[in-house]
């Protein structure tokens, strides 16, 4: 999978760009400030991820009203032109090969990639979000209902929210509430069933990595925690559904008293274990970052396996933050597909690596 070609119109503080890109490695290059993390930012865009903005109106130029996103890519041995329009306060415009798409899990469907950035190297050390944002991230492009069922999951689990916290001056909203935990449940189900498969191919995948990547010295281990009724995450959604709901149940009044949502997915974790102690809490510096990368190294194994080629792996700005020999192992572990690395100018990654080297100054390549 890869990327020929990008154009951006009014995108961040891309004014124009048109740039044609190496199918193995594009080095991009430029001083703080000036665009980098945008033009990977636009690329993880056209495959339906958005790792920055909150909204998409953030990603439309200053003072502008409309940003425009095209890239010609390979996939699968076909060619396509996926297309997004991004108006101010009215609805984005996605098409590929001119047929219009419903949503951006249509993109995730047609094109992949895998992110990695600085704040991705203390993944292990955050709280359990950051956790659940990358096991969302990875599944939503991998399984389109998956995508579907996270954003109805937090489309009733903050009205759920509003409605317990606004239950005591308008106690007649809790006439309501059994209807959404009943919604929660559902598809709280999918995203519970979806999460433990995923982890089990990250147990698959991952302490490999991260054997190598550690000199053959540390063990990884991985665990998906979720609501304690779940007996087995595995298990079909029908069933666990079942459970969920029971627990919702046996917590209703607990959740009206506390007015909040108590238990469900939104508070699911990934835990983190290295030579059986809790990375979260005991791992070095060096070891939760090696573990952050393993993880990240091993989904782009995973959809690699699913789609029969590897994604498009954007690195930003990690290299310079890693030691001599984790900075070998990432270059040689990346081998195989194409690649996209930032780095400042004088880190001299360019001479490194090789591949196709941009220069980027003001928004502009130079
Ligand atoms: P660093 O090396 O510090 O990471 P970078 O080259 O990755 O820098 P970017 O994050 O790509 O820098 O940002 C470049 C510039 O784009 C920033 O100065 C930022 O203020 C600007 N910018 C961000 N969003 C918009 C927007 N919507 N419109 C115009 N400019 C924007
Ligand atoms: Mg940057």
């Amino acid at each position: 999978m890869r990327i020929d070609a990008l154009e951006l119109d009014f995108f961040r503080n891309y004014v124009h760009l048109e740039a044609d890109f190496d199918p193995a490695v594009n080095v991009i290059c430029g001083d703080n400030a000036q665009g980098k993390t945008n033009l990977l930012e636009a690329i993880a865009y056209l495959s339906g991820v958005s790792h920055r903005a909150r909204y998409d109106k953030e990603l439309i130029q200053f003072g502008v009203d409309r940003a425009f996103l095209k890239g010609e890519l390979t996939a699968r041995g076909r060619n396509f032109v996926l297309e997004a329009e991004l108006h101010r306060g009215q609805r984005k415009a996605l098409r590929s090969n001119g047929v219009k798409l419903k949503s951006a899990a249509e993109l995730s469907g047609i094109f992949q990639s895998v992110l990695f950035c600085p704040e991705d190297l203390y993944l292990i050390r955050e709280g359990a979000a950051a956790r659940r944002k990358f096991l969302d991230d990875c599944i939503c492009q991998l399984r389109p209902r998956y995508a579907e069922a996270l954003a109805e999951y937090r489309r009733l689990y903050e009205h759920k929210t509003r409605i317990l916290r606004d239950s005591e001056e308008k106690p007649s909203l809790l006439d309501t509430l059994d209807e959404f935990s009943l919604g929660m449940a559902k598809a709280g189900a999918v995203l519970i069933h979806y999460r433990a498969h995923f982890v089990k191919r990250l147990r698959e995948t991952a302490p490999a990595v991260h054997r190598d990547f550690s000199g053959g010295r540390e063990q990884l281990e991985l665990r998906y925690e979720t609501v304690s009724t779940v007996t087995d995450p595995e298990a079909a959604p029908r069933e666990i559904f079942a459970q969920l709901l029971a627990h919702q149940e046996a917590h209703r009044a607990a959740e009206i008293a506390s007015r909040q949502c108590l238990s469900g997915p939104h508070k699911d974790d990934l835990i983190v274990e290295i030579d059986g102690n809790l990375a979260k809490s005991f791992a070095s510096q060096g070891q939760t970052r090696t573990a952050a990368l393993s993880l990240k190294l091993a989904a782009r194994e995973i959809f690699q396996q699913d789609a029969g080629e590897y994604p498009v792996l954007l690195l930003d700005d990690v290299l310079s933050e890693l030691d001599p020999r984790r900075q070998e192992f990432v270059l040689n572990r990346i081998q195989g597909g194409q690649v996209f690395i930032t780095c400042c100018e004088d880190d001299r990654l360019d001479r490194l690596l090789g591949g196709k080297v941009f220069r980027i100054a003001e928004g502009r390549v130079i």
